[in-house]
């Protein structure tokens, strides 16, 4: 979820009754959820990035049976209802297609999740030296609150391409063994007022040094040493970092949370909590009668541009690469007529109320943990401003899906009326004239470095993807 701030606040509110459905479960249906969640805490915790999921995803593919759409084209393999094919686009996004027994013109059943995180990415020249300590400039990435990423244990994830082509792997500070990085800010003992220091996106540049190297006989400097080091021990050279994506993201495992253990405080639930149970979907997913599809892109968070995000021509080339290699694709309309008939679930997250918090939500219409998948018919701000509006009959024929299945979901806004935001990619397939709605997972402190998620929602969106990808019509 990409967001929308402005400044209009006021106290208006309403009373609810919350609808908490954990008391819904029995004790073999918790286990069933709390199962469920085992899994995704180590994938959360194992996948910080986009490159790092998009490989997980494969990995995941492959051992479900999927096949390589290149391997595929390559090997001119005529596909049938059931077979499983996917394709990867740059290393950072995938699609991925289980043919179903319909044909592809009836349309298909399309998951779309993203899985870039709010972050901060090192800069391209980004080592410097500042009266001793060695640093690394950042610049950050999606809508962050500045304050809340210092002094936190920090790690950097990412790849640094060589002028030879070599990429080098760097996964720095989740093993006990690793260092880490770290943001300071002021000691409470030399502020003048209270509340007055205000963090700058400038200032987040992360530490990574302060022990000096005899570079000669006149010369003591920090950044010698951590060149001397990022060569040694990695292999990268300082030009190095100007062909490199490292993104520093919080270190550490995702964890329960709660004396019950109902929640996951983890890093990136925005939106790979959605990526995770959609995989999980079509990873699941036997001869549908619509062909199924899921989709996990990058560059959400910036606003989808770029040859990775949703806004590239990727999906709908590779659509008809697929159509192709099951000889349903006649001409470019056969294409269109596909993409129109399509019925999309835009899985991302959306805004859980948060008592702490209170004066932002509606208590009537926001969305609560633990209380299922909730569904945006439209998300946008002031005005639901660049929104994509679900149809009432696209959202008749779900509430059958959820009630058939016996999902627990709840329909929602974001926030109070011009209280802010946010958009997903919702609105960029719905250009394709197909079915659109967002339903996800609520959460507290989006876009934090830890953000948290109910297990029950998280088990009931998986649930529903599920459902979705097989009865819907
Ligand atoms: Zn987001």
């Amino acid at each position: 979820m990409a967001t929308k701030t402005n400044k209009i606040e006021n106290n208006f509110e309403k009373a609810t009754k919350v609808n908490n459905k954990w008391c819904l479960c029995n004790e073999n249906q918790q286990k069933v959820v709390f199962k469920f969640n085992e899994g995704y805490i180590k994938f959360l915790s194992e996948n910080k990035t986009e490159r790092e999921c998009a490989a997980f995803c494969c990995a995941e593919a492959e051992k479900h049976g999927f096949v390589n759409l290149d391997t595929a084209i390559k090997n001119k393999t005529k596909l049938k209802a059931g077979d499983k094919v996917y394709a990867v686009n740059r290393d950072k996004s995938v699609a991925l297609f289980v043919l179903g027994t319909d044909k592809f013109e009836a349309g298909l059943n399309i998951l779309g999740a993203h899985i870039d995180s709010p972050r901060l990415d090192l800069k391209q020249n980004p080592l410097y030296e500042k009266n001793g300590f060695c640093l690394m400039d950042t610049h950050y990435y999606g809508g962050i609150k500045y304050y809340q990423w210092i002094t936190l244990p920090l790690a950097m994830h990412g790849v640094v391409v060589k002028k030879n082509g070599t990429v080098i792997n760097v996964n720095i500070g989740e093993k006990d063994s690793d260092p880490v990085f770290y943001i300071s800010d002021l000691l409470p003992h030399l502020k003048k007022e209270a509340g007055k220091e205000e963090v700058s996106g400038e200032q987040l540049d992360i530490v990574v040094g302060n022990m000096s190297f005899k570079k000669d006989k006149e010369n003591e400097v920090v950044i010698e040493n951590l060149r001397k080091i990022l060569k040694t021990s990695y292999n990268i050279e300082e030009d190095d970092l100007i062909s490199a994506e490292l993104e520093i993201v919080p270190a550490g495992r995702a964890r329960d949370l709660g004396l019950d253990r109902s929640m996951v405080v983890g890093y990136g639930h925005d939106d790979r909590s959605c990526a995770y149970t959609s995989l999980q979907a079509i990873l699941e997913c036997e001869k549908p009668k619509r062909t199924a599809v899921c989709l996990l892109v990058d560059k959400e968070e910036i606003g989808s541009n770029g040859a990775t995000g949703m806004k590239s021509r990727f999906f709908e080339n590779v659509v008809a690469e697929v159509m192709n290699l099951a000889g349903q694709y006649n001409n470019e309309l056969s294409l269109k007529r596909t993409l129109t008939n399509s019925n999309m679930i835009s899985s991302d997250v959306t805004a859980g109320y948060d008592p702490s918090w209170a004066a932002a939500y509606n208590i009537q219409t926001d969305a609560f943990l633990a209380c299922g998948i909730s569904f945006n018919k439209y998300t946008g701000h002031r005005g639901k401003s660049g929104a994509n509006d679900a149809a009432p009959e696209y959202i008749a024929k779900l509430r059958k899906i959820l009630e058939d299945n016996k999902i627990f979901f709840q329909f929602t806004e974001m926030g109070k009326v011009d209280q802010g935001g946010g958009g997903t990619i919702a609105y960029i397939l719905a250009e394709y004239g197909m079915n659109v709605i967002d339903a996800g997972i609520p959460l507290l402190s989006m876009h934090a470095p830890f953000e948290v998620a109910s297990k029950l929602d998280i088990y009931h969106a998986y649930l529903f993807y599920k459902a979705f990808l097989k009865d819907m019509k």
